[in-house]
């Protein structure tokens, strides 16, 4: 576990007011690790688990030799180029009954997809490509098949003693489905990574409260609520967290007891009046960042050691505002990950997409390459400043001649929730990259499959 001034060492150029996008992503990777714990659920459960452990093959998928058609089966050597063939029909072979009989030289077999190829024959032609000839024989037409054709192999998807699926692989419905073919009704995963989460600000209203001069209602925890339960983690939801020292201590002691991540929003760009960065600072070991980048350039980033909150050290204010309340603590110890992220919004929801989604995947032992981003056409100019990343909401369409377009989506201010709520995608302007104009190509990160 390396601390934030080790990790500040060994990354070049590292300014903690001054941090590119590329940077940030170099510093969570070293900061995070894949955790430890391991479980063997059932394969239901397992879908959006992470495996912890290779899943090697105990059988052959598929266990035969078997045809891909219904047809008829036969020795293919009898072909002979531009000639038709006719065989007579021995016998029928069903999937899941072995053909017990012989077939021999001018003969073939009626059979189904599915069904096992005796050993004899290697070819099976598909019975639209057959004309029923006279008493019980088919004429095969001329060269309408080749020998090998529509057979499948003993192991062409999977062959026992090999890797069906490795470490670090995410449950995907595929993979689901793949490990119900070897027979497997347990998979070994890891534990659901723990994030508990809480909002800032002493002008945040939790809904239910009504409204108040200066007061907006927290729309964070329910952003966050929902890009996290995409993840599949267990959430700890621990409300709004008024500012006061003695709430914000027990808020932060609890979340790194129970939980291996702690997201917060609000309180960490400089000049705050509330105390939240203060108590970063004293619970743990907390870098402030000034991240070259917008929407989001204040976060906060470390590790909060200290745990072991007391219910009965505060009054029941802060009990009362977590709403998922429980005593448990995680198995581990040695404290939590603190993502501290800016207060405005779209801001939160970046970040998290930039950096906090990619490293909690790291924790849960995801070794997933990130998806790609896709290129568009940028269908309008977008200004865009040398120096820093700017993460831009767009509508990415299908333009009509089947090239990817992209538009920007609303008012692009970092507190508008609707130019989100609008798009399908963001659009990545990078650190170096200048002013877009029309008919540029642009990358683009598509929304559909992460949030
Ligand atoms: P801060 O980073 O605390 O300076 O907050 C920046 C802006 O985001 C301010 O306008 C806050 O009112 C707003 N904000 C902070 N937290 C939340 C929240 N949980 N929900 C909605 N808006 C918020
Ligand atoms: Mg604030």
């Amino acid at each position: 576990m390396k601390t934030i001034a080790q990790i500040a060492a060994e990354l070049q150029g590292y300014d903690p007011q001054a941090l590119n996008a590329d940077q940030v992503s170099a510093f969570l990777e070293r900061l995070v690790q894949p955790m430890t714990t391991t479980e063997e659920v059932g394969i239901f459960e397992g879908l959006g688990r992470v495996l912890a452990r290779d899943v090697v093959s105990p059988l052959s998928v598929p266990p035969h030799d078997n045809s891909a058609m219904d047809g008829y089966a036969l020795a293919g050597a009898q072909l002979v180029a531009g000639q038709p063939l006719t065989l007579r029909v021995v016998g029928t072979a069903l999937a899941g009954k072995a053909w017990t009989g012989t077939v021999g030289a001018g003969e073939c077999l009626k059979i189904m997809t599915g069904a096992i190829m005796p050993a004899d024959l290697d070819t099976v032609v598909p019975q639209e490509f057959t004309t029923t000839a006279a008493d019980g024989h088919i004429t095969i037409a001329a060269d309408v098949l080749r020998l090998g054709d529509n057979r499948r192999f003993k192991g062409e998807d999977l062959m026992e003693g090999g890797v069906a699926l490795s470490k670090g692989e995410l449950l995907t419905p595929a993979a689901l489905g793949l490990v119900a073919s070897l027979g497997l009704k347990t998979v070994t995963v890891y534990r659901r990574l723990r994030v508990a989460y809480f909002s800032t600000g002493d002008e945040i209203l939790s809904l239910g409260e009504p409204p108040r001069e200066g007061a907006v209602y927290d729309s964070n925890r329910y952003t966050v609520f929902g890009l996290l339960t995409r993840l599949g983690v267990e959430m700890i939801d621990l409300g709004v967290v008024r500012d006061e020292p003695a709430l914000l201590e027990a808020a932060f002691r609890d979340a790194a007891a129970r939980a291996d991540a702690i997201i917060t929003s609000g309180g960490v760009s400089v000049g705050e009046a509330d105390h939240t960065r203060t108590m970063m600072k004293q619970l743990g070991d907390v870098a402030f960042w000034r991240i070259a980048m917008r929407p989001g350039r204040p976060m906060a980033v470390g590790r909060i050691t200290a745990s072991g909150f007391q219910a009965k050290e505060v009054s029941g204010a802060y009990a009362e505002s977590a709403s998922s309340y429980q005593k448990d603590t995680k198995p581990e110890t040695g404290g939590a990950i603190l993502f501290g992220l800016p207060g405005n919004p779209v801001a939160v929801m970046v970040t998290f997409l930039a950096f906090v989604r990619p490293a909690l995947l790291r924790m849960m032992g995801s070794t997933r390459p990130a998806p790609p981003l896709l290129r568009a056409v940028s269908t309008e100019a977008i200004r865009k400043k040398p120096g820093r990343t700017e993460y831009q909401r767009g509508s990415v369409t299908t333009a009509p001649d089947g090239t990817l377009q992209v538009c920007t989506t609303g008012n692009q201010g970092s507190g508008v929730l609707s130019s989100m709520v609008q798009a399908n995608g963001l659009i990545v302007l990078h650190h170096g990259q200048g002013n877009v104009a029309p008919g540029d190509a642009v990358d683009v990160m598509v929304f559909d499959g992460v949030i």
